[in-house]
């Protein structure tokens, strides 16, 4: 059988749909699904095969490529995992893939491999509250420094790293408030200044990739050296499992197998089942539905009398539209400006603005149909929360508000549904607000 993966003559969406015909980490040429592998341990034949089996675990690099893989034990590697991790770092155009159990197991993976005692970090200041938590709460137990700049300014980033910086490492588009940050600019600034450091001092730029999904923006084609996601979101897409993944260049590969062998947060075969069959291959599919519907919603809340701000890249009044149209570009270099948005309400005060947002968010809880009240995002549903009180809270209220969140702010991942039928219980919460 050909194996068409590497056939750039076919596009990207439908190779993901494929995968390999043939992959060495499993013979299952004849299931036009691949199987469910669950075996916590791997019959070795001969003391040899084990042995040579922990001799090529991690020293992939001295392999050749196409090596047929001798299985250990579960948290060594597995097929399913294995063939889900050529399928990722294919999506995102990287050179391998690792995937974890979470995606905050795969932020503490790249950061472990990344960092030790001494060295910095610079990260944008408004992150993911269990990433921000995890920086301020435990690195500094580990002597690790953490900067949190605007990294908005590229001037601001030029002027805070310093001789111990060693990662820097942001989401774009931001959680929650959308905002993006400029992936090419960073890399450029990342790239002069590692040509007079020895390679042992090299910064390293890691992008949360969570939110856009590789459909939507790919880092690494605009110089990023790591790519994370949580696979619990828009990857896995239906909302069923949890999972993480590190895509990386070849010569980091090793140490993120070691660290995952040691640190022991492995995906379960179980939850890399589905993303790889059902999940990574209906990408496209969804999130293209979901642009369409979130291009119709963003523009139903913009011009909504009660709404004070609808941060969506798509719309034309974002205020980065043109960086959007640059950096979130889909699979055919179409614009795909993404399936969340952020939205505020018009308030007279800070408090009468969570009050607004709180009552809407209630209001939908209880009576919508098609928008459920839950964090995660990029399900087949559409989710509302409220990231002040939700997503966000590790973050303390007064940092919140130095950080662009506004504690009235709604966040919408918009799901698969009718669009109408979205707007529709949207415009209902309205209508209950005006009541009073
Ligand atoms: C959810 C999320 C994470 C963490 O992923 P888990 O799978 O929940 O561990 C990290 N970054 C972003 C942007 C997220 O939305």
């Amino acid at each position: 059988m050909s194996d068409q993966f590497d056939n750039d003559a076919y596009s990207k969406e439908t190779r993901l749909i494929y995968g390999r015909s043939h992959s060495e980490k499993w013979d299952y040429s004849h299931h036009v699904i691949p199987p469910i592998s669950s075996s916590a341990t791997y019959r070795l034949d001969s003391a040899q095969r084990g042995a040579q089996g922990f001799i090529d675990f991690a020293h992939t690099s001295d392999q050749p490529k196409h090596k047929e893989p001798i299985y250990i034990y579960d948290r060594l590697g597995e097929p399913n995992k294995d063939i889900l991790e050529e399928n990722l770092a294919f999506a995102e155009g990287g050179d391998k893939a690792v995937t974890f159990s979470t995606g905050m197991a795969a932020i503490s993976a790249i950061f472990g491999v990344l960092l030790k005692t001494g060295d910095e970090i610079i990260a944008h200041r408004t992150l993911y509250g269990c990433t921000y938590s995890l920086l301020t709460t435990w690195y500094p137990r580990y002597g690790i420094d953490v900067q949190f700049i605007n990294l908005h300014m590229i001037d601001a980033l030029a002027s805070a790293i310093t001789p111990k910086t060693r990662v820097i490492f942001f989401e774009t588009p931001v959680n929650p408030t959308m905002t993006l940050i400029d992936i090419a600019a960073i890399t450029a600034l990342v790239r002069d200044l590692n040509r007079v450091r020895e390679e042992h001092e090299h910064i390293r730029v890691v992008v949360d990739n969570t939110f856009a999904t590789p459909f939507c923006q790919r880092p690494m084609e605009l110089g990023a050296d790591f790519v994370m996601h949580s696979l619990t979101k828009g990857i896995g897409g239906f909302g069923t499992d949890m999972g993480g993944v590190i895509v990386s260049p070849q010569n980091y590969y090793d140490m993120l197998l070691l660290y995952r062998k040691d640190y022991g947060g492995v995906l379960a075969t179980k939850s890399a089942w589905p993303i790889l069959v059902y999940g990574l291959p209906t990408l496209s599919l969804r999130v293209k539905r979901e642009i369409e519907s979130a291009m119709k919603v963003a523009a139903f809340l913009e011009q909504h009398p009660m709404v004070k701000e609808v941060n969506y890249p798509g719309l034309e009044s974002f205020p980065q539209h043109e960086l959007a149209r640059k950096q979130m570009r889909d699979f055919d270099g179409n614009f795909a400006p993404g399936t969340l948005m952020y939205f505020t309400l018009k308030s007279a005060s800070p408090q009468q603005s969570r009050d607004l947002g709180e009552r809407f968010i209630n209001y939908t809880a209880d009576n919508a149909y098609t928008i459920t009240l839950a964090v995660s995002l990029g399900h087949l549903r559409t989710l509302i929360e409220h990231p002040g009180s939700m997503t966000h809270s590790a973050i303390p209220a007064e940092e919140q508000v130095k950080r662009g969140l506004d504690p009235g702010g709604v966040r919408l991942s918009i799901g698969i549904e009718h669009p109408d039928d979205i707007i529709r219980d949207l415009s209902a919460a309205f209508d209950h607000l005006a009541k009073g």
